[in-house]
C-alpha cells in the first residue's frame, strides 16, 4: 500500500484490511472484486491485485510462509529487486537494501557522483563489509529510506544537523551534483463521454484501451490531440487530474440517453456496491452537478 503512497493516505485502508483479513489465509479466500473495493481511492490498482494473487500462490504452494531466497520470492506476482530485497531484509533480517528513489539519493549524495551513473547492485556488494555491520538488518532497511525521505529530502536535505555530514561529498564539495530529477511529467488530452439517465445513473464499460486504467469502469474515453468540436454530445466541463506521472486534461461530454451500447452497464451516480476507481469517481462528481 505504500508504494508511490504517503502514510496517511494509507492508514485507514490498512487498519481496514487488516481488520477484515487477520490471516494470509483469510485474504487468499477473498476475491478481486472485493479486494478493489476495499482498495478503492488508494490508485495504483495493480497493487490490489497482485497482494491477492500473492497470498493464493504463498497458501497453496509454500504453507503460508513467505520464502526466504531471493529467486523464490521474485517469482511472486509483482515482486521486483525492491520488493524482494525490502522483504528479505524486513521479514528475514537479512542483510539487504530496497534500492528506491531515497536510497539512491542518499548513496548518490554521499558519492557526489549522478545516481545513473552508478551501479547500485555493484556498489552494494563491493562494499557489503562496510554497509552491513549491524545484526538489525531490518531497522537498517527501513532507516535508510527513511533517511532519505526525512534528512537527505530530494529538496533542501539537513545538512548541518545530518550524522553523515563529515564524510559525506556532496556536504563537502563545492561542485554539487545536481538535483536529481523527479519523474519526467507527461501530458495528455482526453474527451470523455458520459451516457447518463433520468435516475442520476452512468452507463459505463470495462471494454475501454487506456492503458493505466484498463478493464477498469469507465464511460467512453478518447486520448485526442486537440479540442475539436465535438458533435451530437453536450460539453460539460474541462478539469484537470493527476495520476502518477501523467498530466491529463479532460473535455468531459454527456448525453441523456435510455439506450446504450450492449458492453456498457448503469452505475449510480452515488454509492456503487461494485469498485469504481478514483478516476471515475471524479466524472461522477462532474456529472452530478447537472442533477
Ligand atoms: S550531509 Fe546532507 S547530502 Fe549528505 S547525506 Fe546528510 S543530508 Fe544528505
Amino acid at each position: 500500500m505504500l508504494q508511490q503512497t504517503q502514510v496517511k493516505t494509507v492508514i485507514p485502508y490498512f487498519k481496514n484490511f487488516t481488520k477484515k483479513f487477520k490471516t494470509l489465509k483469510d485474504l487468499s479466500k477473498s476475491n478481486e472484486k472485493e479486494i478493489l473495493k476495499m482498495w478503492e481511492g488508494l490508485g495504483y490498482y495493480r497493487r490490489a491485485k497482485n497482494l491477492l494473487k500473492c497470498s493464493k500462490i504463498l497458501v497453496r504452494n509454500y504453507d503460508s510462509k513467505l520464502p526466504d531466497s531471493i529467486n523464490e520470492i521474485k517469482k511472486l506476482p509483482g515482486v521486483g529487486d525492491y520488493t524482494a530485497n525490502a522483504l528479505l531484509g524486513l521479514v528475514y533480517n537479512k542483510p539487504r537494501i530496497a534500492v528506491d528513489g531515497n536510497v539512491k539519493r542518499v548513496f548518490s549524495r554521499n558519492l557526489n557522483i549522478d545516481d545513473n551513473k552508478i551501479n547500485f547492485d555493484k556498489f552494494i556488494e563491493e562494499n557489503k563489509k562496510k554497509l552491513f555491520t549491524t545484526n538489525r538488518n531490518a531497522d537498517f532497511v527501513e532507516a535508510l529510506m527513511e533517511f532519505g525521505a526525512l534528512m537527505c529530502k530530494p529538496k533542501d536535505p539537513i545538512c548541518l544537523t545530518c550524522c553523515l555530514n563529515k564524510t559525506c561529498k556532496y556536504f563537502k564539495s563545492k561542485k554539487k551534483i545536481k538535483k536529481i530529477k523527479s519523474k519526467m511529467i507527461k501530458n495528455k488530452n482526453y474527451d470523455i463521454f458520459c451516457y447518463i439517465n433520468k435516475n442520476k445513473q452512468i452507463a459505463l464499460t470495462k471494454n475501454n484501451q487506456i492503458s493505466f486504467l484498463k478493464n477498469f469502469n469507465l464511460p467512453e474515453i478518447k486520448e485526442t490531440k486537440n479540442f475539436s468540436k465535438i458533435h451530437n454530445w453536450k460539453f460539460l466541463k474541462n478539469y484537470k487530474n493527476s495520476i502518477s506521472n501523467l498530466k491529463l486534461n479532460i473535455n468531459l461530454y454527456y448525453k441523456f440517453s435510455n439506450k446504450i451500447p450492449s458492453n456498457y452497464d448503469w452505475y449510480s451516480l452515488g454509492k456503487n456496491k461494485e469498485f469504481i476507481p478514483s478516476f471515475t469517481k471524479k466524472i461522477f462528481k462532474q456529472v452530478s452537478t447537472l442533477f
